[in-house]
Parts: C-alpha cells; sequence; structure tokens
C-alpha cells in the first residue's frame, strides 16, 4: 500500500465523530447517555403509522422523484407559510434530502470553489467543518464566547476579504443554544447583501425555542430571499430522527445548484417515510406547543440538577442542549472531565472543546442534552450529584 496515507488530507484528523466515542462509551459503562442529541421517546404515534401504511401500500417503496415526492414538497412550502409567511413555489423552490446533513454537504458542495472562504460560527455542529473541507473550501470561525454565547457582529464585519463566499448560520444554535435575535439577523443580512455573500442556514430546531426567544428565519429579510440556502428537517422537530428526511428552500437558481450535487450523493432517500413527513408538517398548533412545552419541562429539570451539582449551567433558549461550563467543580479540560465521568458517575456529556477551532473558547464547557425522559433526567441528576 506504500506510505501515502490512505485518508485524503481534506479529511486528515477528522476520524471517528465525538459522538460515536462517547456512545460507545456509554454503552460499555452502562452510562445515560446524555451526549447524543436524539430523543428516547419517539415522535406521534400517527405518523409512525403514515409511515407504515405508506410501506405496506406500496407509496415510496421504489425512488421517488429527485427533487422529493409532490406531496412533501407542497407540505414544507406551506410549512414554511404558515410559521413563517414565507413563500416557496413547491416545483421550483424546495428539495427534499437525506437530512438536514445531506442538505448542508449538498449546499457547500454546490456552492463553493476551492478557495473560498466560508464564515461560520464556532463551536461548529460538527459536519461543517468536514463539508466546508470537502469542498475545498476554508472555514473561518467567528467565536461565540461564554458567558452569552452572542455572536460579535463588528468581529464578523472583520472577517469579511474578498474571498468570502458565504456565511453558514445556525439559529436556534447547537450547541450553545444561542437563538439570533431579529437585530442580530438584520445585521447579518445587511452584511451579506453589502459584500454579495450567500447565505446557508441551518434551521433545524426552528421549532425548538424557550420562552420569550423567537426564531427568525434570515431569508425573510429585505435582499435575502434570493442569496439565502434554508435548510431544515424532520428529524428533531417530529422526533425521528432515524428516518433522515430533510429539505432545502430556496430561490430556484439556489435549489438547482443544490440539486445537482444532491443527485450525485444520495440521489434520494426515505421514499415512504416522505409520505409521513408530508403529514408530521401539517398537524396542528398544538402538536407543535406541546412539544416546546415538555422540552421546556426537560430544559429546566437538567438546568436545575446541573446547577445543584455545581456545574455553572448556561440557560439556552432554544435546541435541546445545555452548555455547561466545568470550572467550579475544580476542572479545568472537558475532554478529560467527559471521558471519566461515566466512570466517576454513570453519565455521558460531550465536550465543547470539540465544536471549536479556538481550543482555549471551548476547553471547559460539556454539553448535556435534555431530550430523555423525565426520569432518565431524574436519574442523570442524582447521579451528578456525586461530582
Ligand atoms: C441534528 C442536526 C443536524 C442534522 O439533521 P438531520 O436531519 O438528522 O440530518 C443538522 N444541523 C444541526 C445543527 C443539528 O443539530
Amino acid at each position: 500500500m506504500g506510505t501515502r496515507p490512505l485518508l485524503n488530507r481534506r479529511l486528515a484528523g477528522m476520524g471517528t465523530t465525538i459522538f460515536a466515542e462517547m456512545s460507545a462509551l456509554a454503552v460499555r459503562t452502562g452510562s445515560i447517555n446524555l451526549g447524543q442529541g436524539f430523543p428516547d421517546t419517539d415522535g406521534p404515534r400517527e405518523i409512525a403509522e403514515a409511515a407504515a401504511d405508506a410501506v405496506l401500500d406500496g407509496r415510496g417503496n421504489q425512488y421517488p422523484p429527485g427533487p422529493g415526492i409532490p406531496e412533501l414538497r407542497t407540505a414544507v412550502a406551506e410549512h414554511q407559510q404558515r410559521f413563517h409567511g414565507l413563500t416557496y413555489d413547491p416545483d421550483t423552490e424546495v428539495l427534499v434530502t437525506a437530512g438536514a446533513t445531506e442538505a448542508i454537504a449538498a449546499a457547500l458542495l454546490a456552492l463553493l470553489e476551492p478557495g473560498d472562504e466560508v464564515i461560520a460560527f464556532e463551536p461548529f455542529y460538527d459536519s461543517y467543518a468536514a463539508c466546508i473541507a470537502m469542498a475545498g473550501a476554508v472555514r473561518v470561525p467567528l467565536t461565540l464566547r461564554a458567558p452569552t454565547f452572542r455572536p460579535d457582529l463588528d468581529e464578523l464585519r472583520a472577517l469579511i476579504t474578498p474571498r468570502t463566499r458565504l456565511l453558514l448560520i445556525n439559529t436556534p444554535h447547537n450547541p450553545t443554544g444561542t437563538v439570533l435575535t431579529a437585530e442580530e439577523l438584520r445585521t447579518i443580512a445587511e452584511l451579506a447583501v453589502e459584500h454579495d455573500l450567500l447565505v446557508v442556514t441551518d434551521e433545524v430546531y426552528e421549532h425548538l425555542v424557550f420562552g420569550t426567544a423567537v426564531h427568525h428565519p434570515i431569508a425573510a429579510l429585505p435582499g435575502m430571499r434570493e442569496r439565502t440556502v434554508s435548510i431544515s428537517s424532520a428529524g428533531k422537530t417530529f422526533s425521528f430522527t432515524g428516518w433522515k428526511v430533510g429539505w432545502v428552500t430556496a430561490a430556484p437558481a439556489l435549489v438547482s445548484a443544490v440539486r445537482t450535487a444532491k443527485q450525485y450523493l444520495t440521489y434520494v432517500s426515505a421514499g415512504p417515510f416522505q409520505y409521513a413527513v408530508a403529514e408530521a408538517l401539517r398537524l396542528p398548533d398544538t402538536y407543535f406547543e406541546q412539544f416546546r412545552a415538555d422540552l421546556l419541562r426537560k430544559r429546566d429539570l437538567l438546568l436545575d440538577g446541573l446547577t445543584a451539582a455545581g456545574f455553572r449551567a448556561f440557560t439556552p433558549e432554544g435546541t435541546y442542549f445545555i452548555t455547561t461550563d466545568i470550572t467550579p467543580l475544580g476542572e479545568k479540560d472537558g475532554i478529560e472531565f467527559c471521558r471519566s465521568l461515566p466512570e466517576r458517575c454513570g453519565v455521558v456529556a460531550i465536550p465543547n472543546a470539540v465544536f471549536y477551532d479556538d481550543a482555549d473558547a471551548g476547553r471547559s464547557l460539556v454539553r448535556f442534552t435534555f431530550c430523555k425522559k423525565d426520569e432518565v433526567l431524574a436519574e442523570a441528576v442524582t447521579r451528578l450529584q456525586r461530582l
């Protein structure tokens, strides 16, 4: 095989994701896994039945249409209208993808030239760095810092160069729980227009906002519709993360570009699940309100428990993650802390450091998810008091 490394240099150092390592550790030690963000309760029974019916009725069992089944594209367009007042044509402005993950990959592979700079908030969702690298582009982090984790928009302005092509936004933001305000989004949009930048916005937590926080889609702002690729997915909103049904909404030229990359990644996916997600998107408002209320209760349960255990816990405005600082526990290094936590008290968490380029900014931060049953969270909280 010679001496040349097998993994190419774009992906060098990206190894196994932290989630695989920590989830394996959870299984080996019998720990409660508050690392990876997947619910331990499935979404609505009637939506699961809709998927089963589609399989049994022979809908979607063979390759569905490349852009997604018309029923789902229509439901996505209706959902954008209903919740955000955004109008998209289901035929030319909606594309169904294999989860938001494929939408992100296809958008970045389609829109970036090698050497282009992409500004993204760090801590990054882990696929961003890999997809930017696979596109041969350069990631430029805008660091969200404790305790507020708000973007410094003067810093953003200063990071823009003639090589900047794209802003990669994520709101509500994983892992910090920051929800960008209308004011912040307006400034970001003005910069995008002024510098003629594309915007890719990951809004998979669009329905997971708490208290007074409101999710605003940047695509709604002046000058943004024609330069924004909006991405969302069914996984987080409907608690079916294994179905991997996501979507892009954007102007026709952008959808067409993203589709060009997407068709050579998966071509199509999740045929029968597309029918079920079309129904899910049309669930009444009570579904979305109840889901939010349940998660808010879980958030507060874990927030109180983490605080009582001695963590400095930062209250998230959205998503299903709580970022904490372990310094008050006399700890410094989140990676070491997370590797020893299962042995010490039978709980698994994720060190935020792995989501940062700026190692110092994330060193003492650790992320816990609260999308678990109340009794599981209560047991985790009890175990954490041993620290
Ligand atoms: C979970 C998650 C995704 C992936 O969504 P899928 O639909 O499962 O592919 C993308 N972005 C963020 C920020 C996430 O937390």
